[in-house]
């Protein structure tokens, strides 16, 4: 989509620290990390929330939570534990309208929002 950052990103018009990527799904470092580890996983195909993300198969969503679990194993917090975040509209404080999972970890968290 036209003036969508992360579409951008998935295209390699905006440089981005990559840590996966294959034909449907890429993930990249967050450019303001909020952990010592904060990967960002998103759909190359944009997908605007979870809402829009209905009209996708369960295949493609399945996938890519897959990757981030596989992110969080490469990134080596499986044991110490990790977060995966994924906002969705505006309460939520969702900044880019292109589905992404937040893969969070490196450090402990608060208790506090889930
Ligand atoms: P949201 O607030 O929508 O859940 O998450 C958007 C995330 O994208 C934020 O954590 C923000 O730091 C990250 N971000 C925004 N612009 C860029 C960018 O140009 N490159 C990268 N790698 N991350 C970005
Ligand atoms: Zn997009």
């Amino acid at each position: 989509m036209e003036n969508c950052l992360f579409c951008k990103i998935a295209a390699g018009e905006i440089p981005s620290t990559k840590v996966y990527e294959d034909d449907e799904v890429l993930a990249f470092r967050d450019i303001a990390p909020q952990a010592p580890v904060h990967v960002l996983v998103i759909p190359k195909k944009h997908v605007s929330g979870w809402y829009d993300a209905q009209g996708e198969s369960d295949a493609a969503l399945a996938h890519l939570m897959r990757v981030a679990a596989q992110v969080a194993k490469s990134e080596g917090i499986v044991e110490s534990g990790f977060r995966v975040v994924s906002n969705c509209g505006p309460d939520a404080r969702q900044t880019v309208p292109h589905l992404h999972l937040h893969v969070l970890g490196g450090c402990g968290m608060s208790d506090g929002m889930a």
